[in-house]
């Protein structure tokens, strides 16, 4: 079914990517999110897909993604759910800042269904630049859209094609800003082709549909509190006060926590408040269990151990 599979679907959501500055070459000074990702695509000139492909265009959302939010969300896993489970479509491309690419990337990773390629793309800088990364950007991410063997969300940047546990915006400047660490890329794009670096990990898709509130509906209200020299308990118990449902903390190396802020954790946990402890290194993962025993997070970054949490306690009764 998959294989006679002919339409590639792009989504639009904005960024970098659609970007436009008022003077050609100034990579800094422009905004987000103004260029139809039908004109992205125009750019490409017809060249971008295999023969015997469809493309597909539909504007999602026209934002920077520094401003995503839940109802962003909720419309583009909406948008994506609806064409995976349409047999005529083969894969999906998403358009996307960098910004925040990670967070969507882990967020559909965690609710969509595995079965076909959905890639996000990003640029870092805007389409009017002189040289602008966006276009072979897309090019690639139609490449590994129309290729079966890379099903389940994946980002494409740079040349590179990276899964979304490990995926993060390394750098606020420079062209090859996303990477994935110490993990690597899961592969590269040449010409077309994905060159893997490891057979591609069948990624966990989604057992059963997770519930995800209606659009408008209050979600969780889960926070990242960072643990750092001369840490206090003080922004816990606020929020705690507040009606916080959840915190994510970045401890420190090893997921250690400041001896000031354990105590305001243990006095939100009593209070009914999830807790999950990550650390805030950016590469590597908890190892062992720490001292103060508070449930970790494991193997995920700060924000996207909140998004994990986030479904979790949507999830709840
Ligand atoms: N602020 C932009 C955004 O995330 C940056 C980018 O696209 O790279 O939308």
């Amino acid at each position: 079914m998959q294989v006679a599979a002919k339409k590639i679907i792009v989504l639009g959501t904005g960024g970098t990517i659609a970007g436009t500055a008022a003077q050609a070459g100034d990579n800094v000074g422009y905004r987000a999110g103004e260029r139809p990702v039908q004109a992205l695509l125009a750019g490409l000139g017809g060249q971008a897909l295999p023969p015997g492909l469809e493309l597909a265009a539909e504007q999602v959302a026209q934002i920077d993604s520094k401003d995503a939010d839940f109802a962003f969300w909720l419309a583009l896993h909406a948008r994506c759910a609806a064409h995976l489970a349409d047999d005529a479509v083969r894969g999906i491309v998403i358009t996307h800042g960098t910004d925040t690419l990670e967070e969507t990337a882990w967020f559909l990773a965690s609710t969509l269904p595995a079965g076909k390629p959905v890639v996000l793309t990003c640029a870092m800088r805007p389409a009017t630049a002189l040289s602008p990364d966006g276009p072979q950007n897309l090019c690639d991410a139609l490449a590994l859209a129309n290729d079966l063997g890379a099903p389940g969300v994946s980002v494409v940047s740079a040349g590179a094609v990276y899964l979304p546990q490990q995926v993060q915006k390394l750098h606020p400047y420079c062209v090859d800003a996303i990477g994935s660490g110490e993990g690597g890329p899961a592969g590269w794009m040449e010409e077309g082709r994905l060159r893997l670096a490891h057979p591609w990990p069948s990624q966990g898709a989604a057992a059963a549909p997770w519930r995800l509130p209606e659009p408008g509906a209050a979600w969780p209200w889960v926070e990242i509190v960072l643990s750092h020299a001369g840490s206090s308990g003080a922004q816990v118990d606020a929020l705690v006060r507040a009606g916080v449902d959840g915190l994510v903390v970045a401890g420190t190396g090893n997921g250690t926590l400041h001896q000031a802020l354990e105590p305001a954790l243990r006095r939100a946990q009593q209070a009914g408040v999830a807790v999950r402890v990550t650390s805030r290194c950016a590469f590597g993962r908890i190892v062992g269990t720490p001292a103060h025993g508070l449930p970790l997070a494991e193997g995920l970054a700060p924000v996207k151990a909140r998004i994990a949490l986030l479904l979790e306690l949507l999830q709840r009764p």
